[in-house]
Protein backbone atom coordinates (compact mmCIF):
# COMPACT_ATOMS: atom_id res chain seq x y z
CA UNK A 1 0.00 0.00 0.00
CA UNK A 2 1.47 3.79 -1.04
CA UNK A 3 2.15 5.14 2.54
CA UNK A 4 4.14 8.58 1.04
CA UNK A 5 1.90 11.75 1.34
CA UNK A 6 2.16 13.49 -2.08
CA UNK A 7 2.32 17.40 -1.80
CA UNK A 8 0.96 19.72 -4.19
CA UNK A 9 2.40 23.65 -3.41
CA UNK A 10 -0.75 25.18 -5.14
CA UNK A 11 -4.02 24.66 -6.39
CA UNK A 12 -2.19 24.88 -10.08
CA UNK A 13 0.02 22.05 -9.11
CA UNK A 14 -3.42 20.12 -8.27
CA UNK A 15 -5.11 21.38 -11.34
CA UNK A 16 -2.37 20.33 -13.65
CA UNK A 17 -2.71 16.53 -11.85
CA UNK A 18 -6.62 16.15 -12.56
CA UNK A 19 -7.06 18.05 -15.66
CA UNK A 20 -7.28 16.47 -18.95
CA UNK A 21 -4.28 16.94 -21.30
CA UNK A 22 -6.33 18.22 -24.10
CA UNK A 23 -9.65 19.32 -24.10
CA UNK A 24 -12.56 18.59 -21.33
CA UNK A 25 -15.30 20.74 -19.99
CA UNK A 26 -14.74 24.69 -18.58
CA UNK A 27 -15.01 25.23 -15.32
CA UNK A 28 -15.37 29.36 -13.99
CA UNK A 29 -15.20 31.41 -11.19
CA UNK A 30 -18.77 31.76 -9.56
CA UNK A 31 -17.68 34.62 -8.23
CA UNK A 32 -15.28 36.42 -11.39
CA UNK A 33 -16.00 34.37 -13.90
CA UNK A 34 -12.75 33.42 -14.77
CA UNK A 35 -11.48 30.30 -16.26
CA UNK A 36 -10.30 27.87 -13.17
CA UNK A 37 -9.87 25.05 -15.36
CA UNK A 38 -10.87 22.44 -17.26
CA UNK A 39 -12.62 19.06 -15.95
CA UNK A 40 -12.81 15.57 -17.81
CA UNK A 41 -15.92 14.78 -19.49
CA UNK A 42 -15.85 10.90 -18.31
CA UNK A 43 -18.81 9.12 -20.21
CA UNK A 44 -20.72 5.75 -18.91
CA UNK A 45 -18.00 3.49 -20.72
CA UNK A 46 -15.57 5.56 -17.92
CA UNK A 47 -17.72 4.41 -15.28
CA UNK A 48 -18.12 0.68 -16.76
CA UNK A 49 -14.20 0.61 -16.44
CA UNK A 50 -13.95 2.04 -12.63
CA UNK A 51 -16.91 -0.06 -11.73
CA UNK A 52 -15.43 -3.30 -12.99
CA UNK A 53 -11.69 -1.97 -11.51
CA UNK A 54 -13.15 -1.38 -8.23
CA UNK A 55 -14.95 -4.37 -8.52
CA UNK A 56 -11.93 -6.32 -8.51
CA UNK A 57 -9.56 -4.67 -5.88
CA UNK A 58 -12.87 -5.04 -3.16
CA UNK A 59 -11.63 -8.59 -1.86
CA UNK A 60 -8.17 -7.45 -1.03
CA UNK A 61 -9.53 -4.38 0.54
CA UNK A 62 -12.32 -6.32 2.32
CA UNK A 63 -9.72 -8.50 3.49
CA UNK A 64 -7.68 -6.03 5.38
CA UNK A 65 -8.35 -6.08 9.26
CA UNK A 66 -10.70 -2.44 10.34
CA UNK A 67 -7.61 -1.63 12.29
CA UNK A 68 -5.73 -1.39 8.48
CA UNK A 69 -7.98 0.29 6.79
CA UNK A 70 -8.75 3.09 9.46
CA UNK A 71 -4.78 3.23 9.33
CA UNK A 72 -5.06 4.30 5.59
CA UNK A 73 -8.12 6.36 6.68
CA UNK A 74 -5.51 8.08 9.18
CA UNK A 75 -3.15 8.47 6.12
CA UNK A 76 -5.81 9.89 3.91
CA UNK A 77 -6.55 12.84 6.96
CA UNK A 78 -2.93 13.31 6.97
CA UNK A 79 -2.46 13.64 3.02
CA UNK A 80 -5.69 16.13 2.63
CA UNK A 81 -3.61 18.30 5.78
CA UNK A 82 -0.50 18.10 3.98
CA UNK A 83 -2.16 19.96 1.04
CA UNK A 84 -5.17 21.77 2.64
CA UNK A 85 -4.05 25.16 1.53
CA UNK A 86 -4.04 24.21 -2.07
CA UNK A 87 -7.40 22.54 -1.77
CA UNK A 88 -8.99 24.87 0.13
CA UNK A 89 -8.06 27.56 -2.57
CA UNK A 90 -9.23 25.09 -5.68
CA UNK A 91 -12.51 24.60 -3.45
CA UNK A 92 -13.01 28.44 -3.20
CA UNK A 93 -12.27 29.47 -7.01
CA UNK A 94 -14.53 26.54 -7.95
CA UNK A 95 -17.15 26.65 -5.36
CA UNK A 96 -17.19 30.31 -4.89
CA UNK A 97 -17.29 29.77 -0.73
CA UNK A 98 -14.51 31.97 0.94
CA UNK A 99 -11.75 31.10 2.02
CA UNK A 100 -12.48 31.99 5.53
CA UNK A 101 -15.63 31.58 7.81
CA UNK A 102 -17.10 28.64 7.63
CA UNK A 103 -16.37 28.02 4.29
CA UNK A 104 -13.10 26.41 2.44
CA UNK A 105 -10.65 25.84 4.89
CA UNK A 106 -13.29 24.85 7.54
CA UNK A 107 -14.39 22.33 4.69
CA UNK A 108 -11.23 21.26 4.04
CA UNK A 109 -9.86 20.44 8.07
CA UNK A 110 -13.78 19.32 8.22
CA UNK A 111 -13.00 16.44 5.50
CA UNK A 112 -9.60 15.35 7.79
CA UNK A 113 -11.53 15.54 10.50
CA UNK A 114 -14.28 13.24 9.68
CA UNK A 115 -11.80 10.73 7.92
CA UNK A 116 -9.84 10.57 11.08
CA UNK A 117 -13.80 10.23 13.31
CA UNK A 118 -14.58 7.42 10.92
CA UNK A 119 -11.14 5.95 11.72
CA UNK A 120 -11.64 5.77 15.29
CA UNK A 121 -14.88 4.42 15.94
CA UNK A 122 -14.84 0.82 17.97
CA UNK A 123 -17.83 -2.28 16.04
CA UNK A 124 -17.88 -5.11 17.23
CA UNK A 125 -20.05 -7.76 16.72
CA UNK A 126 -23.11 -7.33 18.63
CA UNK A 127 -24.52 -10.44 20.89
CA UNK A 128 -28.23 -10.31 20.21
CA UNK A 129 -29.05 -13.61 22.37
CA UNK A 130 -26.89 -15.82 24.74
CA UNK A 131 -28.43 -18.13 27.36
CA UNK A 132 -28.86 -21.81 27.42
CA UNK A 133 -31.06 -21.93 24.07
CA UNK A 134 -28.56 -20.86 22.30
CA UNK A 135 -26.13 -17.61 20.95
CA UNK A 136 -26.94 -14.86 17.84
CA UNK A 137 -24.35 -12.47 16.94
CA UNK A 138 -25.11 -10.01 14.88
CA UNK A 139 -21.93 -8.89 12.46
CA UNK A 140 -21.53 -6.33 9.41
CA UNK A 141 -19.62 -7.29 6.32
CA UNK A 142 -18.85 -5.33 3.12
CA UNK A 143 -21.20 -4.91 1.08
CA UNK A 144 -19.55 -4.79 -2.38
CA UNK A 145 -19.09 -2.05 -4.85
CA UNK A 146 -20.49 1.55 -3.45
CA UNK A 147 -21.75 4.35 -5.23
CA UNK A 148 -21.85 8.26 -4.34
CA UNK A 149 -23.41 11.00 -6.11
CA UNK A 150 -22.60 13.94 -4.42
CA UNK A 151 -24.09 17.93 -5.09
CA UNK A 152 -22.44 21.09 -5.19
CA UNK A 153 -22.47 23.21 -2.19
CA UNK A 154 -20.25 21.16 -0.08
CA UNK A 155 -18.64 19.22 -2.71
CA UNK A 156 -15.28 17.85 -0.75
CA UNK A 157 -16.96 17.37 2.39
CA UNK A 158 -19.78 15.43 1.56
CA UNK A 159 -17.75 13.32 -0.82
CA UNK A 160 -15.76 12.38 2.53
CA UNK A 161 -18.95 11.30 4.32
CA UNK A 162 -19.50 8.87 1.74
CA UNK A 163 -16.50 7.42 0.94
CA UNK A 164 -14.88 7.43 4.73
CA UNK A 165 -17.74 5.00 6.49
CA UNK A 166 -17.82 3.19 2.91
CA UNK A 167 -13.82 2.45 2.84
CA UNK A 168 -13.85 1.78 6.13
CA UNK A 169 -16.49 -0.89 6.18
CA UNK A 170 -14.60 -3.11 3.52
CA UNK A 171 -16.25 -1.59 0.59
CA UNK A 172 -14.57 0.21 -2.72
CA UNK A 173 -16.01 3.21 -3.75
CA UNK A 174 -17.05 5.39 -7.10
CA UNK A 175 -17.91 8.64 -6.67
CA UNK A 176 -20.10 10.81 -8.96
CA UNK A 177 -19.54 14.36 -8.43
CA UNK A 178 -21.79 17.17 -8.63
CA UNK A 179 -21.41 18.98 -12.72
CA UNK A 180 -20.76 22.32 -11.31
CA UNK A 181 -18.13 21.14 -8.96
CA UNK A 182 -15.99 18.30 -10.16
CA UNK A 183 -12.83 19.78 -9.82
CA UNK A 184 -12.84 20.36 -6.30
CA UNK A 185 -13.96 16.41 -5.77
CA UNK A 186 -11.11 15.38 -8.45
CA UNK A 187 -8.84 16.98 -6.34
CA UNK A 188 -9.68 15.48 -2.73
CA UNK A 189 -9.20 12.59 -4.44
CA UNK A 190 -6.12 12.54 -6.21
CA UNK A 191 -4.61 13.71 -2.74
CA UNK A 192 -6.52 10.44 -0.88
CA UNK A 193 -5.34 8.00 -3.72
CA UNK A 194 -2.17 8.78 -3.03
CA UNK A 195 -2.25 6.92 0.23
CA UNK A 196 -4.76 3.91 -0.64
CA UNK A 197 -3.87 0.50 -2.98
CA UNK A 198 -4.65 1.17 -6.40
CA UNK A 199 -8.63 0.71 -7.64
CA UNK A 200 -9.96 1.41 -4.14
CA UNK A 201 -11.32 4.80 -5.01
CA UNK A 202 -12.28 5.71 -8.25
CA UNK A 203 -14.03 9.35 -9.58
CA UNK A 204 -15.80 10.07 -12.64
CA UNK A 205 -16.26 13.60 -14.14
CA UNK A 206 -19.74 12.86 -15.50
CA UNK A 207 -23.12 13.74 -15.83
CA UNK A 208 -26.50 13.33 -15.20
CA UNK A 209 -26.51 9.90 -17.61
CA UNK A 210 -23.08 8.62 -15.80
CA UNK A 211 -25.35 9.22 -12.39
CA UNK A 212 -28.26 7.18 -14.40
CA UNK A 213 -25.98 4.52 -14.85
CA UNK A 214 -24.52 4.33 -11.69
CA UNK A 215 -27.80 4.09 -9.98
CA UNK A 216 -29.02 1.64 -12.38
CA UNK A 217 -25.40 -0.70 -12.19
CA UNK A 218 -25.92 -4.51 -11.44
CA UNK A 219 -22.65 -4.38 -10.09
CA UNK A 220 -23.01 -1.21 -7.69
CA UNK A 221 -24.28 -2.67 -4.49
CA UNK A 222 -25.55 0.57 -2.30
CA UNK A 223 -26.06 3.83 -3.35
CA UNK A 224 -25.01 7.19 -1.19
CA UNK A 225 -27.02 9.91 -2.68
CA UNK A 226 -26.68 13.86 -1.07
CA UNK A 227 -28.73 16.06 -3.38
CA UNK A 228 -32.28 17.36 -4.48
CA UNK A 229 -35.29 15.29 -3.51
CA UNK A 230 -36.54 15.46 -7.08
CA UNK A 231 -33.34 13.54 -7.94
CA UNK A 232 -33.48 11.18 -5.00
CA UNK A 233 -37.05 9.98 -6.23
CA UNK A 234 -34.99 9.38 -9.66
CA UNK A 235 -32.82 7.22 -8.36
CA UNK A 236 -34.96 5.40 -6.24
CA UNK A 237 -36.96 4.70 -9.37
CA UNK A 238 -33.86 3.78 -11.06
CA UNK A 239 -32.11 1.98 -8.69
CA UNK A 240 -35.35 -0.59 -8.05
CA UNK A 241 -34.09 -3.24 -10.56
CA UNK A 242 -31.25 -4.28 -8.63
CA UNK A 243 -32.79 -3.81 -5.14
CA UNK A 244 -29.12 -1.90 -4.52
CA UNK A 245 -29.28 -0.30 -1.11
CA UNK A 246 -29.62 3.18 -0.77
CA UNK A 247 -28.81 6.11 1.71
CA UNK A 248 -30.80 9.21 0.78
CA UNK A 249 -29.83 12.59 2.17
CA UNK A 250 -32.40 14.67 0.28
CA UNK A 251 -33.34 18.20 0.29
CA UNK A 252 -34.52 20.49 3.29
CA UNK A 253 -36.26 23.50 4.22
CA UNK A 254 -35.33 23.28 8.27
CA UNK A 255 -37.24 25.64 10.55
CA UNK A 256 -36.53 27.30 14.08
CA UNK A 257 -38.53 28.46 16.54
CA UNK A 258 -37.37 31.57 18.37
CA UNK A 259 -39.74 31.21 22.08
CA UNK A 260 -41.00 34.25 23.77
CA UNK A 261 -38.28 33.76 26.57
CA UNK A 262 -34.99 34.03 23.98
CA UNK A 263 -32.74 36.75 24.40
CA UNK A 264 -32.30 38.22 21.29
CA UNK A 265 -29.22 39.66 21.22
CA UNK A 266 -27.52 36.80 22.32
CA UNK A 267 -28.74 34.47 19.82
CA UNK A 268 -28.37 36.58 16.99
CA UNK A 269 -24.94 35.35 15.73
CA UNK A 270 -25.68 31.74 15.77
CA UNK A 271 -29.27 32.67 13.99
CA UNK A 272 -27.45 33.90 11.00
CA UNK A 273 -24.56 31.58 10.97
CA UNK A 274 -27.26 28.80 11.29
CA UNK A 275 -28.68 30.88 7.98
CA UNK A 276 -26.38 32.08 6.35
CA UNK A 277 -23.94 29.59 6.76
CA UNK A 278 -22.38 28.53 2.91
CA UNK A 279 -24.00 31.65 1.80
CA UNK A 280 -27.11 29.72 2.60
CA UNK A 281 -26.35 26.77 0.41
CA UNK A 282 -26.54 24.21 3.28
CA UNK A 283 -28.84 21.06 3.47
CA UNK A 284 -29.63 21.63 6.96
CA UNK A 285 -29.41 25.61 7.02
CA UNK A 286 -32.03 27.40 8.86
CA UNK A 287 -34.36 28.78 5.96
CA UNK A 288 -37.55 29.46 7.67
CA UNK A 289 -37.38 31.59 10.90
CA UNK A 290 -40.50 31.35 13.52
CA UNK A 291 -40.14 34.68 16.13
CA UNK A 292 -42.67 34.94 18.91
CA UNK A 293 -44.66 38.19 18.56
CA UNK A 294 -43.10 39.61 22.06
CA UNK A 295 -39.79 39.70 20.55
CA UNK A 296 -40.22 39.83 16.91
CA UNK A 297 -38.47 43.53 16.38
CA UNK A 298 -36.33 42.86 18.55
CA UNK A 299 -34.98 39.48 16.83
CA UNK A 300 -35.35 41.14 13.11
CA UNK A 301 -33.56 44.22 14.61
CA UNK A 302 -30.42 42.29 16.18
CA UNK A 303 -29.82 39.86 13.12
CA UNK A 304 -30.03 42.91 10.69
CA UNK A 305 -27.41 44.39 13.08
CA UNK A 306 -25.06 41.09 12.87
CA UNK A 307 -25.94 40.54 8.96
CA UNK A 308 -24.36 43.67 8.75
CA UNK A 309 -21.34 42.98 9.67
CA UNK A 310 -20.74 40.19 7.67
CA UNK A 311 -18.05 41.02 3.71
CA UNK A 312 -19.64 39.32 1.23
CA UNK A 313 -17.23 38.58 -2.01
CA UNK A 314 -14.72 37.07 -4.42
CA UNK A 315 -13.70 34.18 -2.15
CA UNK A 316 -9.86 34.62 -1.86
CA UNK A 317 -10.19 37.95 -0.35
CA UNK A 318 -9.23 37.07 3.14
CA UNK A 319 -12.12 39.50 4.58
CA UNK A 320 -14.99 37.94 3.08
CA UNK A 321 -16.93 35.50 4.88
CA UNK A 322 -20.43 35.03 2.85
CA UNK A 323 -19.26 34.86 -1.14
CA UNK A 324 -21.65 34.47 -4.26
CA UNK A 325 -24.15 31.82 -5.22
CA UNK A 326 -22.19 28.89 -6.60
CA UNK A 327 -24.53 29.05 -10.55
CA UNK A 328 -26.68 31.02 -12.20
CA UNK A 329 -29.59 28.39 -11.80
CA UNK A 330 -29.51 28.95 -8.20
CA UNK A 331 -28.96 32.53 -8.21
CA UNK A 332 -32.25 32.66 -10.65
CA UNK A 333 -34.33 30.39 -8.27
CA UNK A 334 -33.49 32.77 -5.05
CA UNK A 335 -33.85 36.12 -7.16
CA UNK A 336 -37.12 34.93 -7.65
CA UNK A 337 -38.16 33.34 -4.90
CA UNK A 338 -37.42 37.15 -3.14
CA UNK A 339 -39.13 38.79 -5.69
CA UNK A 340 -42.26 36.90 -4.97
CA UNK A 341 -41.78 37.89 -1.23
CA UNK A 342 -41.89 41.55 -1.64
CA UNK A 343 -44.13 41.32 -4.69
CA UNK A 344 -46.57 39.99 -1.56
CA UNK A 345 -45.84 42.97 0.27
CA UNK A 346 -43.73 41.81 2.57
CA UNK A 347 -40.97 43.77 4.41
CA UNK A 348 -37.36 44.30 3.42
CA UNK A 349 -35.22 43.78 6.31
CA UNK A 350 -31.82 43.82 4.33
CA UNK A 351 -30.81 42.81 0.87
CA UNK A 352 -33.41 42.26 -1.86
CA UNK A 353 -31.84 43.69 -4.64
CA UNK A 354 -29.40 42.41 -6.12
CA UNK A 355 -26.38 44.97 -8.27
CA UNK A 356 -26.88 44.41 -12.21
CA UNK A 357 -23.55 44.20 -14.29
CA UNK A 358 -21.42 42.40 -11.84
CA UNK A 359 -19.57 39.28 -13.32
CA UNK A 360 -20.40 37.08 -10.34
CA UNK A 361 -23.67 35.80 -8.99
CA UNK A 362 -23.97 37.40 -5.97
CA UNK A 363 -27.08 38.04 -4.06
CA UNK A 364 -27.03 40.13 -1.08
CA UNK A 365 -27.86 38.68 2.17
CA UNK A 366 -31.50 39.34 2.61
CA UNK A 367 -33.97 39.06 5.39
CA UNK A 368 -37.57 39.30 5.02
CA UNK A 369 -40.03 40.23 7.56
CA UNK A 370 -43.91 40.06 7.84
CA UNK A 371 -44.19 37.19 5.54
CA UNK A 372 -46.61 35.05 4.94
CA UNK A 373 -46.24 31.31 5.97
CA UNK A 374 -47.61 30.16 2.30
CA UNK A 375 -45.36 32.60 0.68
CA UNK A 376 -43.09 30.78 -1.82
CA UNK A 377 -40.06 31.75 0.12
CA UNK A 378 -40.97 30.04 2.95
CA UNK A 379 -42.80 26.82 1.45
CA UNK A 380 -39.82 25.93 -1.13
CA UNK A 381 -36.57 25.73 -0.17
CA UNK A 382 -34.44 28.95 -1.47
CA UNK A 383 -30.71 27.60 -0.55
CA UNK A 384 -29.12 30.96 -0.57
CA UNK A 385 -29.00 34.02 1.05
CA UNK A 386 -32.59 35.08 1.96
CA UNK A 387 -34.16 34.20 5.10
CA UNK A 388 -37.81 35.06 6.02
CA UNK A 389 -38.72 35.87 9.43
CA UNK A 390 -42.22 34.79 9.81
CA UNK A 391 -44.24 36.15 13.51
CA UNK A 392 -46.46 33.62 15.63
CA UNK A 393 -48.74 34.28 18.88
CA UNK A 394 -48.67 30.79 20.00
CA UNK A 395 -46.04 27.73 20.33
CA UNK A 396 -48.93 25.17 18.93
CA UNK A 397 -49.50 27.49 15.98
CA UNK A 398 -45.52 27.32 15.03
CA UNK A 399 -44.49 23.75 15.57
CA UNK A 400 -48.24 23.36 12.92
CA UNK A 401 -46.08 25.33 10.86
CA UNK A 402 -42.38 23.67 11.00
CA UNK A 403 -44.12 20.14 10.13
CA UNK A 404 -46.47 21.56 7.81
CA UNK A 405 -43.69 20.43 5.00
CA UNK A 406 -43.38 17.56 3.31
CA UNK A 407 -39.20 18.08 4.08
CA UNK A 408 -37.85 17.28 7.81
CA UNK A 409 -34.16 17.58 7.35
CA UNK A 410 -33.03 19.65 10.67
CA UNK A 411 -34.54 22.32 12.77
CA UNK A 412 -34.25 23.85 15.83
CA UNK A 413 -35.70 25.47 18.93
CA UNK A 414 -34.09 28.68 20.70
CA UNK A 415 -35.17 29.89 24.52
CA UNK A 416 -33.59 30.46 28.13
CA UNK A 417 -35.15 27.57 29.42
CA UNK A 418 -33.56 24.14 27.99
CA UNK A 419 -36.30 21.81 29.22
CA UNK A 420 -38.84 24.03 27.38
CA UNK A 421 -36.80 24.51 24.25
CA UNK A 422 -36.73 19.92 24.51
CA UNK A 423 -40.63 19.39 24.87
CA UNK A 424 -41.07 21.62 21.77
CA UNK A 425 -37.89 19.68 19.76
CA UNK A 426 -39.85 16.90 20.87
CA UNK A 427 -43.15 17.40 18.88
CA UNK A 428 -40.85 18.70 15.46
CA UNK A 429 -40.91 16.03 12.66
CA UNK A 430 -37.37 16.15 11.37
CA UNK A 431 -33.93 14.03 11.53
CA UNK A 432 -31.94 16.51 13.90
CA UNK A 433 -33.24 18.96 16.28
CA UNK A 434 -30.90 21.22 17.77
CA UNK A 435 -31.49 23.48 20.65
CA UNK A 436 -29.75 27.38 20.43
CA UNK A 437 -27.84 26.05 17.46
CA UNK A 438 -28.32 25.02 14.03
CA UNK A 439 -26.79 23.03 11.64
CA UNK A 440 -23.71 21.84 14.11
CA UNK A 441 -22.78 18.15 12.90
CA UNK A 442 -20.76 16.00 14.41
CA UNK A 443 -18.96 12.91 13.20
CA UNK A 444 -19.66 11.16 16.37
CA UNK A 445 -23.49 12.24 16.02
CA UNK A 446 -25.60 10.23 13.62
CA UNK A 447 -27.92 12.45 10.79
CA UNK A 448 -30.00 12.10 8.13
CA UNK A 449 -33.83 12.95 7.15
CA UNK A 450 -37.37 12.93 8.09
CA UNK A 451 -40.08 13.02 5.69
CA UNK A 452 -38.76 13.92 2.08
CA UNK A 453 -35.67 14.57 3.62
CA UNK A 454 -34.40 11.12 2.79
CA UNK A 455 -33.29 7.81 4.70
CA UNK A 456 -30.37 6.34 5.83
CA UNK A 457 -28.14 7.29 8.82
CA UNK A 458 -24.57 9.03 8.07
CA UNK A 459 -21.64 9.63 10.79
CA UNK A 460 -21.10 7.82 14.03
CA UNK A 461 -21.01 3.70 14.40
CA UNK A 462 -24.90 4.39 13.13
CA UNK A 463 -23.02 5.69 9.73
CA UNK A 464 -20.57 2.94 9.74
CA UNK A 465 -23.77 0.09 10.01
CA UNK A 466 -25.50 1.74 7.02
CA UNK A 467 -22.49 1.06 4.65
CA UNK A 468 -22.32 -3.06 5.98
CA UNK A 469 -24.67 -5.98 5.28
CA UNK A 470 -26.03 -6.89 8.37
CA UNK A 471 -25.45 -11.02 8.77
CA UNK A 472 -26.72 -12.55 11.81
CA UNK A 473 -24.81 -16.28 13.34
CA UNK A 474 -27.04 -17.93 15.31
CA UNK A 475 -26.19 -21.01 16.79
P1 LIG B 1 -29.08 17.77 -7.59
O1 LIG B 1 -30.09 16.78 -7.13
O2 LIG B 1 -29.44 18.68 -8.70
O3 LIG B 1 -27.75 17.03 -8.07
C1 LIG B 1 -27.03 16.17 -7.21
C2 LIG B 1 -26.27 15.14 -8.04
O4 LIG B 1 -27.17 14.26 -8.70
C3 LIG B 1 -25.37 15.72 -9.12
O5 LIG B 1 -24.13 15.02 -9.05
C4 LIG B 1 -26.10 15.37 -10.41
O6 LIG B 1 -25.25 15.19 -11.52
C5 LIG B 1 -26.76 14.07 -10.05
N1 LIG B 1 -27.95 13.71 -10.84
C6 LIG B 1 -28.84 14.55 -11.43
N2 LIG B 1 -29.84 13.84 -12.00
C7 LIG B 1 -29.57 12.54 -11.76
C8 LIG B 1 -30.24 11.32 -12.04
N3 LIG B 1 -31.42 11.30 -12.72
N4 LIG B 1 -29.70 10.15 -11.61
C9 LIG B 1 -28.54 10.15 -10.91
N5 LIG B 1 -27.86 11.27 -10.61
C10 LIG B 1 -28.37 12.45 -11.02
O7 LIG B 1 -28.67 18.56 -6.26
P2 LIG B 1 -27.76 19.87 -6.14
O8 LIG B 1 -28.49 21.02 -6.77
O9 LIG B 1 -26.37 19.55 -6.59
O10 LIG B 1 -27.71 20.09 -4.55
C11 LIG B 1 -28.61 20.87 -3.85
C12 LIG B 1 -29.64 20.01 -3.13
O11 LIG B 1 -28.98 19.04 -2.33
C13 LIG B 1 -30.49 20.81 -2.16
O12 LIG B 1 -31.84 20.39 -2.26
C14 LIG B 1 -29.94 20.43 -0.79
O13 LIG B 1 -30.86 20.57 0.26
C15 LIG B 1 -29.54 19.02 -1.02
N6 LIG B 1 -28.51 18.59 -0.06
C16 LIG B 1 -28.85 17.69 0.91
C17 LIG B 1 -27.91 17.30 1.86
C18 LIG B 1 -28.24 16.33 2.96
O14 LIG B 1 -27.34 15.86 3.65
N7 LIG B 1 -29.49 15.98 3.16
C19 LIG B 1 -26.61 17.84 1.80
C20 LIG B 1 -26.30 18.75 0.78
C21 LIG B 1 -27.27 19.11 -0.15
Amino acid sequence: MPTATTSFATDADLLAAIQPSSGGRDIHDPATGELVGRAPEHTVADLERAVSAARAAQPAWAALTHAERSAALNRAADAVEANAEALAVLLSREQGKPLNGPNARFEVGACAAWLRATAGFELEPEVLVDDEGGRAEMHYRPLGVVGAIGPWNWPMMISVWQLAPALRMGNTVVLKPSEYTPLSVLALVEVINGVLPADVLHVVSGGREVGEALSAHKNVDKLMFTGSTATGKAIIRSSADTVKRLTMELGGNDAGIVLPDADPKAIAADLFWGAFINTGQTCAALKRLYVHEDIYEEVCTALTEVAAQMPMGVGLDEANVLGPLQNKAQFDIVADLVKAATDSGARVLAGANPESGQPGYFYPTTLIADIDNDNPLVAEEQFGPALPIIKYSSVDEAVAMANGLDVGLGASVWSSDKEAAREVAARIQAGTVWINKHGAVDPRVPFGGAKASGYGLEFGVAGLKHLGQPQVISY
